[in-house]
């Protein structure tokens, strides 16, 4: 009977609230705890793709509404506006555009309304391989299982001595949602997002529905224009003058940050596990960082289905590990070697661009995760 199984959670993020909604589905008993005052998404607008979806209607999540915004295709292009590559899904593949706040809000009453207790303003300091997450004050839970949920910088990962390394890239992001319709587009760009390119700087336009458009502005840190806050539109126009407009819109921008590549030497030290960033950040190119810490955190819960003692937990762990971890792996890797295409002259780019994408087997390698069914999403079809 798993109904006895307690499990505690560090994090309330994407990871953290799917691994506890389906823990909780499957009669655990289960704590989140989140350092914030309150479950608090960081950051703009998302991209869930199919296979993100499906954990979502798995879980019974209400995230995706009539309002938000499907993509059919993501459309590369030049710095002279040209188009480097249609980019367009197969019908199999959707692609969804949702702020990060209704993600997490979705994700949170999902938990709540599987039984997950969560408690805020809780930070959790370090982890133990018995199940054990330890506060400040001396103070320290136990369960049958503990999971850090917990980011980038994660303190379950690093008190377990899991780390292999966490290394910051040269390339980074501002971001901002701007009032904004699909039609702010163009004619040539409805239905569809658009990423434009120039120098190794990247202007990536998103619709979310049909009040918001979520841009992302990527550059490299020596870019010192690029990076500025507030935003220095002019320099920003005179890379992309076909989006002024849009760069006319942008007010509070999140701050220029480098992504993370976080690399384990194992997702889990005994009964104590790591999910999502906390074990496999990666740079957002692919966007499935928030997708495969979902599909990991689903397919943890599926792994521990009927177990009925908890020294079995250590095992079915490293079963959970053996399956879903190379896909995740894959990703990163995908990630990291989209990004190097920013650091290539426009013109070689223009053809690395163009010729990769129209390779099939290039752009299966990039819908790999897209593609794939998670683990506890068989019965969707
Ligand atoms: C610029 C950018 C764009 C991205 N775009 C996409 C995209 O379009 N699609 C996509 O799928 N992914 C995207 N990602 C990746 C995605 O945001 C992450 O992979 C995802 O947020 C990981 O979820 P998580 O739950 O593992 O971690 P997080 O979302 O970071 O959640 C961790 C939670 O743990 C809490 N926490 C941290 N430390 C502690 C502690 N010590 N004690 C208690 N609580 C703690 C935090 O407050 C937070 O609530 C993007 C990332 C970046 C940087």
């Amino acid at each position: 009977m798993s109904g006895k199984f307690k499990a505690i959670i560090a994090g309330g993020g994407f990871g953290g609230l799917t691994a506890a909604t389906a823990l909780a589905q499957r009669g655990w008993s289960v704590t989140i705890y989140e350092r914030q005052p309150e479950i608090r998404a960081a950051g703009a607008g998302i991209y869930i793709w199919e296979n993100g979806l499906r954990i979502l209607e798995a879980l019974g999540a209400d995230v995706v509404t009539k309002d938000s915004f499907r993509g059919l295709a993501m459309e590369q292009r030049g710095h002279d506006d040209s188009v480097l590559d249609p980019g367009d899904f197969p019908p199999s593949v959707r692609l969804i555009t949702v702020t990060r706040k209704d993600l997490l809000a979705g994700l949170r009453r999902a938990a709540e309304k599987a039984g997950v207790e969560i408690r805020t303003g809780a930070e959790v300091i370090g982890a133990g391989s018995e199940g054990d997450l330890h506060f400040l004050g001396a103070h320290a839970e136990k369960a049958d299982l503990a999971i850090g949920a917990d980011g980038v910088w994660s303190m379950v990962r690093r008190s377990l001595g899991l780390e292999l390394f966490h290394q910051q890239t040269d390339e980074g992001a501002l971001r901002t949602i701007i009032p904004g319709t699909p039609k702010d587009l163009g004619p040539d760009g409805q239905d569809k997002y658009i990423e434009c390119w120039s120098g190794e700087r990247r202007f990536l336009i998103t619709p979310l529905n049909h009040r918001e458009i979520y841009l992302a502005l990527t550059c490299q840190k020596t870019d010192l224009a690029g990076k500025k806050s507030p935003l220095d539109k002019e320099s920003w126009k005179a890379s992309f003058p076909r989006w002024a407009h849009l760069i006319d819109r942008t007010d509070q921008m999140l701050a220029w940050a480098p992504y993370s590549i976080v690399k384990v030497r194992s997702w889990s030290s005994g009964r104590t596990a790591i999910i999502g960033d906390a074990a496999h950040a990666q740079p957002p190119n692919l966007g499935q960082g928030g997708g495969m810490a979902m599909q990991s955190a689903l397919a943890l819960a599926v792994h521990l289905e009927g177990i009925a003692d908890r020294r079995d937990i250590p095992d079915r762990l490293a079963r959970w590990e053996e399956k879903e971890r190379p896909l995740a792996e894959h990703c990163q890797r995908w990630s990291c070697l989209y990004g190097e295409v920013s650091m290539l002259p426009d013109a070689t780019r223009a053809k690395v661009v163009s010729n990769g994408m129209a390779d099939a087997w290039v752009r299966n390698e990039i819908l790999r995760a897209a593609r794939s069914i998670p683990t506890g999403t068989e019965a969707l079809g």
